[in-house]
């Protein structure tokens, strides 16, 4: 793995917690995206090298969804930027370690993502993505 890419949190509102991150930060979003296979809308905030998205569900069948009904907004995931999804994907599983998603997929802000389940690392919902373009 290459370096922390972003932080996933979970929100209830975008829209509010656009404003509130934005004076978190003390910068604003830079873009908002919708991902419908994932059933969430998402925004991107820059911080240094690294970057927040925040996550609000579009239906109740989203992951989303059902992560803030549970356990309220926070803290969701943490992306981790890789040359090649699928062959982390591979090395991942020969070390036993459980994938949501057998095969990159499209995610947001130009990446193609893949899922590791949480019950395999700690709890820590974990992803890996690379640019869409260096896949292959
Ligand atoms: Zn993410």
């Amino acid at each position: 793995m290459q370096k922390i890419e972003h932080i996933g949190i979970a929100v209830k509102d975008i829209a509010e917690s656009n404003l509130l991150f934005a004076k978190l930060l003390n910068t604003a979003h830079y873009k908002m995206e919708e991902v419908e296979s994932e059933g969430v809308i998402t925004s991107f905030f820059q911080v240094g090298d690294v970057k927040i998205e925040l996550l609000q569900a579009t239906h109740e069948s989203s992951p989303i969804h059902s992560f803030v009904e549970k356990k309220g907004e926070g803290v969701h995931h943490i992306a981790f930027a890789v040359e090649d999804v699928d062959a982390e994907l591979k090395r991942l599983k020969s070390e036993g370690f459980e994938a949501i998603h057998q095969k990159a997929k499209d995610g947001a802000d130009g990446k193609v993502i893949a899922f590791l389940h949480p019950k395999s690392t700690n709890r820590v919902l974990t992803e890996i993505c690379s640019d869409k373009h260096v896949t292959k």
